[in-house]
């Protein structure tokens, strides 16, 4: 992941190597280049843009052109800058509560059940919870199943109702059985669709509103570029979720979504999915990603 925009940003600041003296020129110009190289990565045009602007008057402020070591200086202008873009501090979930109640939503295919099943594994193995995995989509008796065969993997209890066509008596059933089984996390896997639907979101809404989640985690395929970022938005203006989980990042994703769904639905991203393996979770710590971007 970000191999061309990471390529592409080291050819621009190298507009400015070497050369003792630099001009407001030389500054444009590499400018331009960096907004290219934000456009090829499937960033927004204003995204791009405001984060050239920013990154220009900070370089002014920073008085660029007299700095000893001018290239250096703009790369550590940049690489602020994008974590700064990326939500700056790295924000975990919120495990208050007992059962602490975890929502995870998102269209169908953005990974959200393996989502479901690395983060019950991490915070078991990580922080010594007792998860509860819990299958809501009742539309799709597969994915109930690939909930179950998860469970089994990492040995974690999987809630279901078979046959059940109500994701809100079963979220509701899992809680109460979380409490007397003395499960410390529920995590409640919902139904996806392939594209907006408001039945979708009236059904995850319901769920939402019944079992009053400690964290919603909308979970987003990062391969989807800009589409990720419009669907966040959509998902956002419904349910007001508390974080992004970018999945794939693995694949040839060019890495706009990562850059532009912090400023366009100000949720941080929590977490990103890193492959197909339950272990393939990270927490996002937007400086570290900034270091990776810029090699
Ligand atoms: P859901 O429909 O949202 O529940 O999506 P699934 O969890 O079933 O995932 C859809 C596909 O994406 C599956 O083949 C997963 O193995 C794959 N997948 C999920 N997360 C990742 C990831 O981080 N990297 C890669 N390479 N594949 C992933």
């Amino acid at each position: 992941m970000f191999e061309n925009l990471n390529e592409k940003l080291e050819r621009s600041f190298k507009l400015l190597k070497g050369q003792g003296k630099i001009t407001e020129i030389n500054v444009a110009e590499t400018l331009k280049e960096v907004r290219r190289a934000l456009l090829d990565a499937d960033v927004n045009f204003k995204i791009a843009k405001s984060f050239t602007e920013n990154v220009r008057k900070k370089a002014l402020g920073m008085d660029v052109l007299n700095a000893v070591k001018p290239s250096q200086l703009m790369v550590k202008i940049v690489h602020d800058e994008l974590a700064e873009l990326m939500g700056g501090k790295f924000i975990d979930i919120n495990l208050k509560g007992n059962p602490s109640v975890i929502l995870i939503a998102g269209l169908q295919g953005s990974g959200k059940t393996t989502f479901s099943g690395k983060l019950a594994k991490m915070l078991k193995s990580k922080k010594g919870r007792h998860p509860l995995l819990v299958a809501c989509d009742v539309y799709r008796p597969a994915a109930i199943e690939q909930l179950k065969v998860l469970g089994e993997q990492i040995g974690v209890p999987v809630f279901t109702e078979d046959g059940s066509k109500n994701p809100v008596k079963i979220a509701l059933e899992a809680i109460r059985q979380a409490k007397l089984q003395g499960n410390d996390v529920v995590i409640i896997d919902t139904a996806g669709r392939l594209a907006i639907d408001q039945e979708m979101m009236n059904e995850i809404s319901a769920v939402k509103d019944a079992v009053k989640p400690h964290e919603i985690l909308f979970v987003v395929d990062s391969m989807t570029g800009q589409d990720a970022v419009n669907t966040a938005k959509e998902f956002n203006d419904r349910l007001d979720f508390d974080g992004v989980v970018l999945t794939k990042l693995d694949g040839d994703t060019r890495g706009g979504a990562a850059l532009s769904i912090r400023s366009v639905v100000d949720k941080p991203i929590k977490f990103v999915g890193t492959g197909e393996k339950l272990d393939a979770l990270d927490n996002f710590h937007p400086e570290r990603m900034a270091d990776r971007i810029l090699g």
